[in-house]
């Protein structure tokens, strides 16, 4: 794959951080329905992978933007806490 949205391994990344610490279920089912949920609220930032300084761009640009993406993911491991799919 060329294009990647680099939204989802900073969200796959604080999901984990942050479950961490968590009493949920940290299933592969329930992390999934986090990373929806969580990439949902936040903009998609597509990026080919061989562009790299494009990459390094949107990659600074969004460790800038970590409050936002803190905040989306702490709901939604809130609200698949609150409710697991299973
Ligand atoms: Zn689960």
């Amino acid at each position: 794959m060329s294009i990647v949205n680099i939204m989802e391994g900073f969200v796959q990344d604080k999901i984990e951080e942050m479950i961490a610490n968590e009493s949920c279920c940290k299933c592969e089912r329930c992390i999934d329905d986090m990373k929806a949920i969580a990439l949902n609220r936040l903009p998609a930032k597509y990026v080919s992978s061989h562009n790299g300084e494009l990459f390094s761009k949107l990659d600074s640009m969004i460790r800038q933007n970590a409050v936002d993406i803190n905040i989306a993911v702490a709901e939604a491991i809130y609200m698949v806490a609150k409710r697991p799919s299973h």
